[in-house]
């Protein structure tokens, strides 16, 4: 194998864990207002995406892909019967170790694609890293990393992540212990290469979680910097419920001859999840709606979207004051606290959750089934990221938009967007859930 690297790419400053922090907030929300506005047909979710598919091959049962036993094996102990589309049609090129673009909607099993391609590809008998994952958010890693300790169960795998806001003695020592797969956010990676404690020379996989937000303006200069640390035939991963064209561009710098795999609209709809709007005329009337819904929230679980982490202490204030029992999470709370947070939202034991676009993307909290989104979402695409999380895996769920006389504009823009309609919400909205 060669040891090339891609050191002949431009060197990049590191900039600190808050800074990324906040450049991908930012990134986020500028993300409507800045270049994506012209790429409103770029998405997934509508009919003309970017990407056309180069790869028609499907094979709709674990079994006809070939893996190893005890890969299948823990795939089946996970649960998983049969594969899903993006899983049907990303697997094969991916174990083939092609570089491959996979486009689907968030909740289709895209983790467990890429997982399962890293899986079956490493050799556990050689105690370095030979895959390398990364995600935009401390959250994603790690449940990345849970989805590949799960299903290499079997075989002895080793992954661990490094995110930032942990101890990265812990992480140094872990990586000293040996691991096959590393699965981390960019900052703290890139600082792990950087000083040598991850060793790139066995890193033959690259994968990009969330590739458009990864190659935005957030986070591409450190992907860039990783990259030309990885030797120069390594293979290249993409996945991504949105390719906007800008990020389709930046792709070809560094993937060769790539797999374009898109699952369409079909399975990229708000489909199933029933939409509605209260309108409140003033902002402020939207504190005691909320507390008017709280015992609807609390049948099931719920998530309440604000656009700003001060919003969303602002909110949690609130509402504890009149004695609501709700918890709250952003990124710029400290780890620990998040894990914690976390921890109580999947258990359960919390049932009402206030964040900002942070847990938008892709985080997997199976028993939402309603989505409050309390400011409506200033980029379009993070609607579908909210809305969709409580229609994963065909789950149906319900979505209230609170709207403002100022933001009746920007629901009427979204519904367009997705061609989809969204009405006023009924008395009987807890006989829905
Ligand atoms: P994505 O990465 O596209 O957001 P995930 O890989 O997180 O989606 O999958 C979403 C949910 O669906 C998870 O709970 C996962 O365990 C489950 N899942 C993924 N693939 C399958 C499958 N083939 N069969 C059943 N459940 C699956």
């Amino acid at each position: 194998m060669s040891t090339a690297t891609n050191s002949d790419l431009p060197k990049q400053s590191v900039p600190a864990e808050e800074e990324l922090w906040s450049n991908y907030e930012t990134s986020l929300k500028n993300a409507y207002e800045g270049d994506r506005i012209d790429q409103v047909h770029a998405t997934g979710n509508e009919p003309d995406s970017l990407i056309e598919s180069n790869w028609d091959e499907v094979c709709e049962s674990f079994d006809e892909i070939n893996l190893r036993e005890e890969l299948l094996h823990g795939i089946y102990a996970y649960g998983f019967e049969k594969p899903s589309a993006i899983q049907q049609r990303a697997i094969v090129p991916c174990v083939k170790g092609l570089d491959v673009i996979a486009q689907a909607q968030s909740g289709t099993g895209k983790t467990a694609t890429f997982s399962i391609a890293v899986l079956q590809q490493i050799d556990t008998s050689l105690s370095a890293c030979q895959a390398l994952i990364m995600a935009p958010t401390r959250e994603l890693a790690q449940q990345s990393q849970k989805t590949l300790l799960a299903l290499g169960d079997f075989m002895g795998a080793k992954c661990h992540a490094c995110v930032g806001g942990t101890s990265v003695s812990q992480d140094i020592r872990k990586l000293e212990e040996g691991q096959h797969v590393v699965v981390g956010t960019p900052g703290r990676v890139l600082h792990l290469i950087s000083e040598k404690y991850l060793r790139t020379d066995n890193i033959k996989m690259l994968v990009l979680d969330e590739a458009d937000e990864m190659l935005s303006c957030g986070f591409k200069d450190q992907i860039y910097d990783v990259f030309r640390h990885l030797i120069s035939n390594v293979q290249v991963m993409l996945l991504s419920a949105t390719m906007p064209g800008d990020v389709l561009d930046v792709t070809t710098q560094f993937m060769r001859d790539p797999k374009r795999i898109l699952v369409k609209k079909e399975e990229l709809t708000l489909e199933g999840i029933r939409q509605f709007y209260v309108y409140v005329e003033q902002e402020d009337w939207k504190m005691d709606t909320l507390c008017d819904l709280y015992e609807t929230l609390t049948i099931t679980q719920a998530v309440i979207f604000c656009n700003t982490r001060r919003k969303v202490d602002w909110l949690t204030d609130k509402m504890h004051e009149r004695d609501f029992t709700v918890s709250a999470m952003h990124g710029y709370m400290d780890q620990k606290e998040r894990d914690v947070i976390m921890r109580e939202f999947r258990s359960g034991s919390s049932r009402v959750l206030i964040t900002t676009d942070l847990l938008a993307r892709g985080i997997d909290v199976q028993q939402v089934s309603m989505v409050i989104n309390y400011d409506l979402p200033t980029n379009r695409e993070n609607y579908i990221h909210r809305i969709g999380r409580g229609g994963r895996f065909g789950r149906k769920g319900v979505a209230i938009n609170f709207v403002t006389e100022d933001e009746k504009r920007t629901l009427h823009d979204i519904e367009q967007f997705y061609n989809t309609r969204v009405v006023e919400m009924p008395n009987n909205v807890a006989n829905l859930i």
